[in-house]
């Protein structure tokens, strides 16, 4: 009998990647040569690219290299709709296809593709995700490298347990795809989510090359937006952290009142401490703004999740 192969399938985001698609395909597709010569996957195998509204050419080199090669598949969004929601789409349109296993990449390769064939070792011993950590953050900037640090810090802080030098360079099993649609949240954060949905997980580490081609699709805006939602759609300590704030401030006026009340009916000596009411002022002004703007988040989050509005919107699929 035949032992069972999967049908990997590689997973590319890529919005106006127009100088990288042709050298990644090169690459994906020796690295599935490779894997499919060592008898590890199917050779009905494929690369699946999800344009992200992009402007520049990515499409139509996208569309050559399927009428060259049906290895090749891809899909188009109308609009930009985010990194996240291509692999989302990504994921789903790969389990509709039909695959046993998926691995997200970057179009610009800067993950080692060789990784995937640690991936796919781990997903033969049973794993149903096998996330990728890097090795080293040499390539980012100091922005980035910080704010990375600290978001994933303050995650672990509030509770989502996400480890350190995460990426979305991924495994994922037939199985999690399955389990992946039965979250209906429109703003799912996939790195959260893979962490706590308690399917069997491995790690294996790769290391980063620096861009080979275009820029950096990300800046700082879209890194906050990423940060904020994946704030907000995995903990709630930030609103009990306001509360808990709320509760600590009303007992201080209070005490600060009673103090005054009693200054006022035996020693009489009022005014004075002009000083002291300003900084009282702003502080707790402050802190209010800060804290509406932590249940703004929220209340933010759960207006759009509301609205029900579908994640994105296809405008052609290559199969
Ligand atoms: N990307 C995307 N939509 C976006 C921004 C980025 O699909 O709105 C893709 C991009 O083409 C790339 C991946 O997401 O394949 C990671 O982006 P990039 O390399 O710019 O991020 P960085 O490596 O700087 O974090
Ligand atoms: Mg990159």
């Amino acid at each position: 009998m035949d032992e069972f192969k999967p049908v990997l399938a590689i997973v590319v985001p890529c919005f106006n990647e127009e100088l990288c698609i042709k050298s990644t395909v090169d690459k994906l597709i020796g690295v599935l040569s490779s894997l499919v010569h060592k008898n590890k996957i199917s050779e009905s195998s494929y690369i699946y690219f999800v344009d992200d509204g992009s402007t520049d050419a990515s499409w139509d080199i996208i569309s050559d290299l399927n009428k060259a090669n049906c290895q090749v598949k891809g899909l188009k969004f109308i609009r930009n709709f985010g990194n996240q929601k291509a692999l989302i789409a990504g994921y789903e349109g790969v389990r509709n296809l039909g695959c046993d296993c998926a691995v997200s990449i970057d179009a610009d390769l800067q993950q080692d593709e060789w990784a995937i064939e640690k991936f796919v070792d781990k997903y033969i011993e049973g794993y149903d995700i096998v996330s990728g950590i890097r090795n080293s953050r040499k390539t980012d900037t100091l922005f980035k490298k910080t704010s990375a640090i600290l978001f994933y810090k303050l995650m672990n802080m509030l509770g989502a347990k996400i480890p350190m030098n995460h990426s979305d360079y991924r495994l994922i099993s037939k199985r999690a795809l399955d389990v992946m649609e039965e979250y209906p949240e429109k703003y799912l954060f996939l790195r959260g989510f893979f962490n706590e949905v308690g399917l069997k997980t491995a790690y294996v580490n790769f290391d980063v090359k620096p861009r080979a081609a275009g820029e950096s699709k990300f800046n700082f805006i879209s890194l906050m937006g990423l940060a904020l939602n994946g704030i907000t759609s995995f903990s709630i300590v930030p609103l009990r952290i306001v509360s808990i704030l709320g509760f600590l401030m009303a007992l201080f006026s209070f005490v600060v009142g009673f103090e005054t009340i009693l200054e006022k009916i035996f020693f009489n000596n009022t005014p004075n401490g002009w000083a002291t009411t300003i900084l009282l002022l702003c502080f707790f002004g402050g802190i209010q703004i800060c804290c509406l703007g932590v249940i703004g988040e929220y209340v933010g989050q759960v207006y759009r999740e509301v609205k029900g509005r579908p994640r994105y919107i296809k405008e052609t699929e290559l199969r």
